[in-house]
């Protein structure tokens, strides 16, 4: 038989048959003759001197039931055979189906999926079994994208820096104080990329420390615009705050908060024009405290919005750039909010128009 559940399955039922066999035997054989005593006493009586046959009659009724259970359980047995093939194909072929496909998934090809067959049990693992494909497939792309992306965030100021040091080598390029200033810039632009995947693959894998406690947005508010302040001033962007004086305290690792608000801020001061304003908004919704970050800057199309959050997603490219963005400054702000069970979105009227970010955070208590 091709399966092993085949044989087990067979020994059970076989199991039952003997059971009914010995136990219908025992029947014919033991109890039967005390049903039946009495009758056969009073046939005895009528028939007088041919008492013999009492005897015969009874033999005569052991014989029949003795070949009605031989051939009860000839049938069963064939039965049995029929059913436990049946039973056993219909729960090995989509377990093999799924073994075979998990072996194809162990060596790299996250496509494999099973078909599923039924409602039951066995629909349901077959079902649950394409959702965990689906899902490392989908990891396995974003680890692939990932490890582009990197490389490709890598090129441009690697390229950069080494063709500044071939123009310094060859003598096309004098050291000078400003050609050393830009060195030094492309230099300054890797540290942030890598700090700023450090950051992401921390988030990322929700290792960061998360000491969450009851913090007030006030004093949140207050730690990142002191250090940013300044730089509001000298690019001469208006800086207003608007969060009511009763405001709940948020339940919040307030140094992860801190990295998400300086991320957004740092980006309005990035997108938003000298004589601009930026105004910071706070107000209680239900469960959770909202904080917005609203700005007069350059805005970003309706088709971006759903993508700025995503890894090295930047509107205009070398706008970004050039203004040292990496583009995982949201990415990272959104990892953070939602590590506190929080949700962040982008709004934005259009380009030219400025940009809102929200995010929440539960309340305490
Ligand atoms: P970056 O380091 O490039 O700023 P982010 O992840 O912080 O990366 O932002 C992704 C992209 O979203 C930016 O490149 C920019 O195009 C857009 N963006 C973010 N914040 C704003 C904003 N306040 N105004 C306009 N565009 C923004």
């Amino acid at each position: 038989m091709p399966t092993r559940l085949f044989p087990k399955l067979l020994l059970a039922f076989l199991v039952v048959i003997a059971t009914g066999a010995v136990v219908a035997w025992g029947t014919a054989w033991g109890l039967a003759p005390l049903a039946f005593a009495e009758h056969l006493a009073t046939m005895a009586d009528r028939l007088g001197r041919e008492a013999g046959l009492v005897d015969e009659v009874f033999a005569g009724f052991q014989q029949a039931a003795g070949t009605a259970v031989l051939v009860a359980v000839a049938a069963s047995v064939l039965v049995a055979f029929a059913v436990a093939t049946f039973v056993a194909r219909r729960i090995v072929d989509p377990i093999e189906a799924m073994r075979q496909a998990a072996d194809r998934i162990a060596s790299g090809r996250y496509g494999e999926r099973v078909p599923v067959r039924s409602a039951d049990e066995l629909g349901e693992l077959a079902d649950q079994f394409n959702r965990m494909a689906a899902s490392l497939q989908r990891l396995e792309r974003a680890r692939r994208d990932l490890i582009a992306d990197v490389a490709h965030e890598l090129r441009t100021p690697l390229a950069g820096l080494a063709g500044y040091l071939e123009g310094l080598l060859d003598g096309v390029l004098e050291p000078s104080h400003e050609l050393l200033g830009r060195m030094h810039r492309e230099v300054r632009r890797l540290e942030r990329l890598v700090e700023d995947l450090q950051e992401l693959s921390r988030v990322e894998a929700g290792r960061v420390a998360s000491r969450r406690k009851a913090a007030s947005v006030h004093e949140l508010l207050e730690v990142v615009l002191s250090r940013l302040r300044s730089q509001f001033v000298d690019k001469g962007v208006r800086l207003v705050v608007e969060v009511p004086a009763d405001l709940p305290h948020v339940l919040a690792d307030p140094d992860r908060v801190a990295q998400a608000l300086t991320n957004l801020l740092g980006n309005t001061l990035q997108y938003t024009p000298s004589g601009g304003q930026v105004t910071v908004r706070a107000w209680r919704v239900d469960g959770e405290v909202a904080v917005s970050v609203v700005d007069t800057g350059v805005g970003i199309p309706a088709e971006h919005l759903p993508h700025v959050f995503e890894r090295f997603y930047r509107v205009d490219r070398s706008r970004a750039r050039a203004g040292g963005g990496t583009g995982i400054g949201l990415t990272i702000a959104r990892g953070l909010v939602e590590l506190h069970g929080g949700r962040i979105w982008a709004e934005s009227p259009g380009p030219g128009r400025g940009s809102t970010f929200t995010f929440t955070l539960p309340r305490a208590g």
